[in-house]
């Protein structure tokens, strides 16, 4: 789809979608914004400008998704060999997962924020060890150790649909990317992966917002053994720096595009500020832990009991984001019993 002369946003499936069902949901959702079952799609976007090609994210690493890809870019005169750069917003394999087979495809330049760029090895190519961690880190905040391998697994199966490569470009943020006529503002917004990036073009008013915002979806922002500090601080943080942007263009990487930036940048601050409210209900005056919690929260997809190893998991992360920027602000206290992490109301 075109969005003006030299943008243009494409579709690539989620492996359990074919290209011809993501597309019909992508019609329907913008009509019907629902939450589906799993995402069906990620959109792409090709920058094409003065010779130069650009891609914004990718896809999974399936034959299906490149298809799509290849399909998507020939409705606007152009293949994937053309790539000469291949911007990621952020490592999670749905963006970032057909980079390797586009690298050895076309031999782009693969951009990517360095602290993203730094997990490359142990998320994807060396990952034995992060089970481990994982598995360790779920008992350290209450999962019960029957649960734990299950949920520690959880994802391993996905790394058949990743292709990965390490970045040729590492960004920090602040830097300006020059395609043809535009120039694209890399603004860092860390918080639902550490390393993520938007881009902002101020002439065309253009703001590509990878899984930052999105229009319905509110961002998984979790902590897991590969993040520090507060990542829903950051997120919070995060947030603000598009708060003042002048934008007419503004296009997320799932869902469809955002019309009102300001309106959803507040109902997400929102939504976080009553899940803050409701999670610190859910501590118990005894102490509790973040799985305790988790089973605890009314979730936009169901009760935690119900939800696949792989979203238990990743409940738990999001309640731990949660709990943690609670700690920080002195909402909550954590404490050490045994061999597991309890929060505690102050
Ligand atoms: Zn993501
Ligand atoms: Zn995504």
């Amino acid at each position: 789809m075109k969005i003006f002369d030299g943008i243009y946003q494409l579709l690539t499936p989620f492996p359990q979608f074919t290209f011809a069902q993501a597309k019909d949901l992508r019609r329907q959702l913008q009509d019907a914004p629902r939450v589906t079952k799993g995402l069906p799609y990620v959109l792409p976007y090709m920058v094409k400008s003065g010779g130069d090609t650009m891609l914004i994210d990718c896809g999974w690493n399936t034959d299906d998704a490149y298809g799509a890809l290849e399909e998507g870019m020939k409705e606007h005169g152009s293949h994937p060999t053309e790539i000469k750069d291949l911007f990621i917003t952020h490592v999670h394999p749905d963006h970032y997962g057909m980079s390797g087979r586009l690298k050895r495809l076309c031999d782009c330049q693969v951009i990517l924020h360095e602290e993203d760029a730094k997990v490359i090895v142990s998320r994807y190519l060396s990952p034995k060890s992060l089970t481990e961690d994982m598995g360790k880190f779920m008992q350290l905040n209450g999962v019960p150790a029957l649960d734990s391998p299950q949920m520690s697994q959880g994802s391993m199966g996905m790394l058949d649909r990743v292709s990965p490569v390490p970045a040729d470009r590492e960004l920090k943020g602040g830097e300006i990317l020059h395609v043809g006529e535009f120039y694209f503002e890399v603004i860092w917004t860390p918080g639902h992966s550490p390393g993520h990036i938007c881009l902002y073009e101020p002439n065309y008013k253009v703001l590509f917002t990878g899984d930052h915002v999105l229009p319905t979806i509110t961002p998984n922002v979790s902590i897991h053994t590969q993040t520090h500090g507060s990542p829903l601080g950051d997120y919070m943080r995060s947030l603000e720096k598009l708060e003042k942007l002048d934008v007419k263009y503004i296009l997320p990487a799932h869902e469809f595009e955002i019309t009102d930036l300001p309106k959803r940048l507040r109902e997400i601050e929102v939504h976080h500020v009553e899940r803050l409210e409701e999670m610190r209900k859910c501590v118990d005056s005894g102490g509790s832990t973040a799985w305790d919690v988790a089973g605890r929260v009314k979730w936009a997809t169901g009760m935690l009991t119900d939800f696949e190893p792989f979203m238990q998991r990743a409940a738990v992360g999001e309640t731990l984001a949660h709990l943690e920027y609670l700690w920080e602000q002195g909402q909550l206290a954590k404490i050490m019993r045994g061999r597991v992490v309890h929060w505690l109301p102050i």
